[in-house]
């Protein structure tokens, strides 16, 4: 196959016309403020999230088209239309209403991929409530840390979770008063301190005026793991509909006629701004698979589904590409003309796969947690470089810098002008889906910023043709399936096993998932490494912290390597697990 390092920019005959074409003119032309015209608004000068996304279209003609469509094996299709997403939302926020529950509020839900989370999200929303939607696949632990750090007074989740997760650790989390419970095949247990949400809906009004809420009014806080401590809570406000809305055209070219799939869970991120927000703001189908990843069954509904704008991860496409192409080839998937990829970086050999198995090549892009949205991508506008995250869309100004010598705490950087020199990716400030904050953590959020300039913790290179290139992230954190993993969350819960006197977690890099977590403790005086401890603390870690989250591989270490001031040099532990050079060993307590 032939590997060119461009791929042309072309739009195939009887495609829709891309939104834009001319990368410098549209940035040139661009501004936030006219971007945002586009938007209805609320009466009275504000602006929200579940109005823009849902309500804005029932003056036209969108408001009949489906807006979601659930597809889960052996079951029909459930289509949602956006008239009846404003009903339905509408009966959340009324439910929310009569519980008492206030604008401000936080609201967890905690679900798969059902009808009743994208209700909830939206409908809360709506009244004005600060939203999070966690991961299902997420253990006890993550849950109750989130729900604590968040102050959470609601959470919606599903009868069999709620027993799974949540009924053993209720009294540890006391700001939540109301769990609202979704009922699933087997109806519902009526567990004490919960509340049936269908018989709520069924109740509640169909009719809501959403709330007044600015464009600085928080309304999602989604949580993003860090190198120490527990979980940052990344306030984002309702006025980052904007940049969901204008980076839904530049990066995905989403059009009101697509049927878009975004693979994400709406427990990460892209998830919620790309899996249920942008989408809605186009007034385009969102087809929502409540299965797990299966390649048959994902090729299946490229196909039937008939997906014209598709948005999925590294990861997946790694396990496609692994089950070869001529499953990919047994059907034709006409109406495909956009495909787009996020959280990882993207090897070049994916980008041509989906050129030559596809048809189409795949459109890398970037963002974080803390953007709100993507900010660098690989767009229609222009050719694709594999291997690169593209280049910053319209509105958004990036730059390569270098860490210089600072007083005490302070950081001091310098923009690196000169193409091609590795350093960190820092964003200028002034997009709307910037987050606002680390949730009761202003010191965290703080150290983000060099004046006007975020660092994004990440290491870039930008060539010179304004093209940037994924280097490594700058700290400890850990990329799983695409999914931000904290090594200190994993740490704490290792720790508590009984045997375990110290833990360390790194990332070790893995073909498919990008890396896996790889735990090396040390036990305490008087117990044995063997097999039948190692799968102990591995069910431990399981139980308390989920699958996604968990290690896969542990090994025992008599003793760690940590720094004279007691940090356990995880940098070290990656090292020599992988071969590599040491590097600096000078703080490196003696003897480890
Ligand atoms: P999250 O906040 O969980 O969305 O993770 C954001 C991080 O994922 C970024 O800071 C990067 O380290 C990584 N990431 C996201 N998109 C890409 C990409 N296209 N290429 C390489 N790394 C990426």
């Amino acid at each position: 196959m032939e590997r060119p390092s461009v791929i042309h920019k072309t739009v195939r005959a009887g495609d829709v016309a891309p939104h834009w074409q001319d990368y410098e003119g549209e940035r040139r032309r661009f501004s936030w403020d006219e971007a945002r015209k586009a938007l209805s608004g609320l009466p009275g000068g504000g602006i929200n999230i579940g109005f823009e996304a849902v309500d804005r279209h029932l003056n036209t003609n969108v408001k009949d088209r489906v807006a979601l469509r659930f597809v889960a094996r052996n079951q029909p299709a459930l289509d949602l239309s956006y008239a009846e997403l404003a009903r339905q939302t509408n009966r959340f926020a009324n439910v929310l209403e009569g519980l008492g529950i206030q604008k401000g509020a936080h609201l967890f839900v905690l679900s798969g991929r059902l009808p009743e989370l994208y209700i909830a999200v939206l409908g809360a929303l709506k009244k004005g409530i600060v939203v999070t939607p966690m991961f299902s696949a997420f253990g006890p632990e993550p849950v109750t840390t989130r729900i604590n750090l968040g102050d959470g007074q609601v959470l919606v989740t599903t009868d069999v979770l709620y027993q799974r997760k949540i009924k053993q650790l209720r009294q540890q989390m006391p700001s939540l008063r109301y769990v609202l419970l979704i009922a699933e095949e087997g109806g519902l247990t009526h567990e004490p301190g919960t509340l049936d949400l269908g018989q709520l809906m069924r109740q509640a009004s169909d009719a809501f005026t959403t709330v007044n809420t600015g464009a600085e009014d928080p309304a999602l806080l989604h949580f993003t793991s860090g190198t120490t401590g527990t979980p940052k809570g990344a306030l984002h406000v309702h006025g980052a509909v904007v940049t969901h809305f204008c980076t839904g055209r530049y990066a995905l070219d989403l059009h009101t006629q697509d049927r878009f799939w975004c693979t994400a869970d709406p427990g990460w991120v892209t998830g919620t701004s790309y899996g249920i927000i942008a989408p809605l703001l186009q007034g385009v189908t969102s087809i929502i698979d409540r299965e797990e990843y299966d390649a048959e069954r994902w090729y299946s509904l490229l196909a039937e589904e008939r997906i014209s704008v598709w948005y999925t991860a590294p990861t997946a496409l790694r396990m496609l590409m692994k089950s070869g192409k001529e499953l990919a080839q047994k059907l034709k998937y006409p109406a495909l003309r956009f495909i787009a990829s996020v959280g990882e970086p993207l090897n070049p050999e994916a980008v041509w796969w989906g050129q030559e198995v596809l048809g189409l090549p795949i459109h890398d892009n970037w963002w974080q947690t803390e953007t709100g949205g993507i900010m660098i991508a690989n767009t229609p506008a222009f050719d694709i470089k594999p291997g690169s995250m593209g280049r910053p869309l319209p509105g958004v100004d990036a730059y390569i810098v270098e860490h210089l010598e600072a007083e005490g705490d302070a950081l001091n950087v310098r923009v690196i002008e000169a193409p091609d020199v590795e350093g960190e990716l820092a964003l200028r400030g002034g997009w709307p889906s910037m987050f606002r904050g680390y949730l009761n953590n202003e010191a965290r959020y703080k150290k983000c910023f060099v004046d006007d300039l975020y660092l994004t913790g990440d290491l870039a290179r930008r060539d010179a043709e304004g093209y940037f290139w994924f280097v490594g992230r700058a700290d400890d954190v850990i990329k799983s399936a695409g999914h931000l993993i904290g090594p200190f969350e994993v740490e704490s819960v290792l720790m508590e096993h009984s045997a375990v006197a110290e833990a360390g977690v790194i990332g070790k890099p893995d073909p498919v998932v990008g890396e896996v977590v790889k735990a090396f403790v040390s036990l305490k005086d008087g117990c044995v490494a063997n097999e039948m401890l190692r799968m102990d603390i591995m069910a431990h870690a399981r139980k308390r912290l989920g699958a996604a989250v968990a290690p896969k591989e542990i090994a025992f270490l008599p003793t760690l390597p940590r720094t004279r001031s007691g940090k356990i040099m995880r940098r070290l532990l990656k090292a020599r697990e992988l071969g590599l050079p040491e590097g600096d060993t000078s703080t490196l307590e003696a003897g480890a």
